[in-house]
């Protein structure tokens, strides 16, 4: 019986969902795709964010077989500590995991180029041509240091982050900015750094909320200290800048005069955003590309490695057909929108919900009050905060690498296990018919 060739499939940005979605698809489709993973910027790269994997996060690094190896770069966290002017409150969470964005995203992706993944970095890309008919190659345009060049794809991932650029050029996915959006900001403040007060507890993540912006920080593994914020951009220009925004927050919420003048900070751009589509002629967006909310709950990196997980496995299925007839690009496409509203995007709105808590500084107020003298407020705050970080794919056990990662996974023992799957977990391969 003759079988299809490999299914072509470019990845353009090598983020935490690009290289879980790199590394997944490897995973499970093996000599059946041919993965080409495009990255804008010099390997490894810095990425501001807060840096702290929630408990979904790590069960899907788990999932990737790669859990461990987070654990080893990793500092555990099992705790969020809010703090507004002259008071505080520490909420327990399910553990999780600080790790350094550069540390993590090289290491996925080194794993997905130990399965065959062509990774290229200082190699930006954009789709400059996407055909309805499934028969015909998309072209993504890729600018090297050595020129320019044009790649053909059977399926594209668009993963580059917020705003995806690489899809400006298809109408389809043109976003919303929400009104009054934030920005972010962030960078790393050598062990020392901070004073003893300022520094947050080994474990525990201290969000400081101000009326324009909050800023977190968290101890890293080697002592060193993440700093994160989302900051009003008019106010920030009122503050000279983001530096004397940071260090207006801090003051106010942790009382000391905290000094940053040697921190060098990254910024991001408007972050909450929100697409009526996440995929269209044989292009998906994956991660922040496909939508994203203000970071305070801290799950952006569990949206998107769940959605890696959960798109490279509909693409698998698209790899792994012995004949592939022209539905794959529709029953992809559509498959993958319907997921991402019913799982990510309706995540998204219930942290988005949350937000105007957190602007005002007199309901934060209240809220830290009634933690602190109310048990049962406590434990809602909990229950609030493990609920957003319930699993993704509950009950799944079929998670087992198909081609080794080297590592094995938790759930490998979990044998047989399948006939659990629930309605959210992951479709069974099809396997390769020769
Ligand atoms: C201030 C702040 C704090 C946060 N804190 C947390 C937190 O504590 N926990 C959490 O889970 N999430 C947090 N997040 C969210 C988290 O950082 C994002 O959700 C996550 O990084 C999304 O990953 P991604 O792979 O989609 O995008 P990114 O990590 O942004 O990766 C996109 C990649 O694409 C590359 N790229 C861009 N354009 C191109 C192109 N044209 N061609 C090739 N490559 C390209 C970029 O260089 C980048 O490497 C925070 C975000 C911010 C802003």
């Amino acid at each position: 019986m003759s079988v299809e060739r490999p299914l072509r499939v470019v990845v353009i940005g090598a983020g935490i969902a690009g290289a879980a979605f790199s590394l997944r698809l490897a995973q499970r489709a093996g000599d059946r795709v041919d993965i080409v993973l495009l990255e804008r910027s010099t390997w490894p790269r810095a990425k501001v964010c807060g840096c702290c994997l929630n408990h979904a996060a790590v069960e899907c690094l788990d999932e990737l077989g790669v859990g461990e190896a987070c654990r080893d770069l990793g500092a555990r966290v099992d705790a969020v500590r809010l703090l507004a002017p002259r008071r505080s409150a520490a909420i327990q969470k399910r553990p999780g995991l600080a790790l350094l964005r550069a540390d993590m995203d090289a290491m996925l992706v080194e794993r997905a180029r130990a399965l065959g993944v062509r990774f290229e970095p200082q190699s930006p890309g954009v789709v400059t041509h996407a055909p309805a008919d499934p028969r015909a190659p998309i072209e993504v345009r890729v600018r090297t240091p050595g020129g320019d060049r044009t790649i053909e794809a059977d399926l594209v991932v668009a993963s580059d982050g917020l705003g995806a650029a690489s899809v400006a050029s298809m109408p389809e996915f043109a976003e919303t900015i929400q009104r009054g959006a934030r920005f972010g900001v962030g960078g790393v403040l050598p062990a020392g750094t901070l004073s003893d007060t300022a520094r947050p507890a080994p474990g525990t993540i201290h969000m400081h909320v101000g009326r324009h912006g909050y800023v977190g920080l968290v101890r890293l593994r080697d002592g060193s200290v993440n700093l994160a914020a989302a900051l009003d951009p008019a106010w920030t220009r009122r503050h000279a800048g983001p530096v004397n925004a940071i260090a207006e927050i801090l003051r106010s919420t942790s009382g000391g005069d905290i000094d940053l003048n040697a921190f060098t900070i990254r910024g991001t751009p408007l972050l909450t955003r929100s697409r009526p589509l996440v995929a269209s002629r044989r292009v998906l967006l994956v991660g922040d590309s496909a939508g994203y909310v203000e970071p305070f709950t801290g799950e952006g990196m569990a949206w998107g490695l769940a959605g890696a997980l959960r798109s490279a496995e509909l693409v698998s299925a698209a790899a792994l057909m012995s004949h592939r007839d022209e539905s794959w690009a529709d029953a992809t496409c559509t498959a993958w929108n319907h997921w991402h509203r019913e799982h990510i995007t309706s995540r998204q709105r219930a942290c988005g919900r949350l937000k105007p808590l957190l602007r005002s500084p007199a309901i934060t107020r209240v809220c830290i009050d009634a933690m602190n003298t109310l048990p049962p407020v406590r434990s809602i705050a909990s229950g609030i905060a493990q609920r957003l970080e319930r699993p993704y794919f509950p009950g799944s056990a079929l998670m087992a690498p198909a081609v080794s990662t080297g590592e094995s996974s938790p759930r490998d023992s979990v044998a047989g296990a399948s006939a659990k799957r629930t309605r959210n977990s992951l479709p069974v391969n099809r396997q390769v018919t020769t």
